[in-house]
């Protein structure tokens, strides 16, 4: 007779086990919280955007503070396609910004359609702390932001922004794919390196030491796109959410299909079912494909999340999607996403 027959003969097998669940829970209740830790959307944009972020919370520094350094490092890169004034502009060639952020405390700030100043996500922090309201816009948002001392910038594209411009131009087709193809997106100027990846916005989430969560998103949206169009990145819920008793979550690609599912939100809210951060993206993933009313191969989604035990995951519904990860030693991993789709 083995262990677990002689415990159904005793009438106690049931007790064995739901003891052995139960230091399984106990185990995983014990487990130290990887804290602090901050992970963004596109590796290759995180390794360099995580490095201010992990300063500050290796410093003891808040999240809050982390997640807008860190994404004002793609702001300022004259060379990034797709977040700040260096980036592709829209059909009319002017580049316009969206950014959102929120904290710990369910405070939020978001900018859209701003044009000429250099860090969206800073103006969108000071809608959150300056101002009654959550949302500025356009001219509106703009002249906040020349209140509050922000430079009004040249309206010039950068370099690599005016031949991807002009390469769209000869065609002047809209045809928003994105990040399938490394490469061989519509928007990419041929021979064109800092082009060479169609993508795209940066969402930054982290945990501090104290265990409070934030995150940011900032981008110019969708490469070439029609004037006044605003995507998922600025919207709360959308492109980025915080829920400090559960988790936080953010999102990138095709802008229009997270907000119908009002993505990221949907991630934090699983989670908050019990989901593990993968599982969360990877049912929201799931919602949008089979929701879309568009062809779900032509269109690409990706969403990053962290759990309140630093526990974090990704999933996206194409190939090509990553991100990085830096906590324990600050080094900053690159996390090649699952995917849905061939
Ligand atoms: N989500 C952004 C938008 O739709 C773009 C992106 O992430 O690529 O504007």
């Amino acid at each position: 007779m083995n262990r677990r027959q002689l415990l159904a003969s005793l009438g106690i097998s049931g007790l064995a086990l739901s003891l052995k669940g139960r230091s399984q829970t106990i185990a995983s209740l014990t487990k130290p919280v990887n804290k602090p830790i901050v992970l963004s959307t596109w590796y290759n944009q995180s390794k360099t955007a995580n490095v201010p972020a992990w300063k500050i919370l290796s410093e003891g520094g808040t999240a809050l503070d982390a997640v807008e350094a860190g994404v004002q490092v793609s702001e300022n890169d004259p060379e990034n396609c797709c977040v700040g004034l260096g980036a592709n502009p829209d059909r009319e060639g002017i580049v316009t910004l969206d950014a959102c952020i929120m904290d710990h405390k369910y405070q939020i700030g978001s900018v859209a359609a701003l044009e000429q100043i250099k860090s969206p996500i800073h103006v969108a922090r000071l809608v959150m702390e300056k101002t009654p309201h959550v949302m500025l816009v356009g001219a509106g948002a703009q002249q906040f932001a020349v209140q509050n001392g922000m430079e009004l910038q040249g309206l010039e594209l950068s370099f690599h922004a005016k031949r991807a411009y002009e390469e769209w131009l000869r065609k002047s087709e809209y045809k928003p794919v994105m990040n399938i193809e490394k490469g061989h997106g519509p928007y990419i100027a041929p021979g064109d390196e800092a082009n060479e990846f169609n993508h795209d916005t940066i969402g930054m989430i982290a945990m501090d030491k104290n265990g409070n969560l934030s995150g940011a998103c900032t981008t110019s949206g969708m490469g070439f796109k029609m004037r006044g169009r605003i995507g998922d990145s600025p919207i709360i819920g959308a492109g980025l959410y915080v829920d400090n008793e559960v988790g936080a979550a953010t999102a990138t690609g095709q802008g229009e299909e997270v907000i119908r599912i009002c993505g990221s939100f949907l991630v934090v809210e699983f989670m908050r079912q019990g989901m593990s951060p993968e599982q969360a993206c990877k049912k929201a993933v799931e919602r949008i494909k089979k929701n879309t009313p568009k062809d779900a191969n032509t269109i690409q989604v990706g969403f990053i999340a962290i759990n309140k035990k630093g526990e974090y995951g990704g999933y996206a519904l194409h190939r090509n999607f990553d991100y990085g990860v830096t906590d324990g030693n600050g080094d900053t991993k690159k996390i090649d996403s699952k995917f849905m789709m061939q």
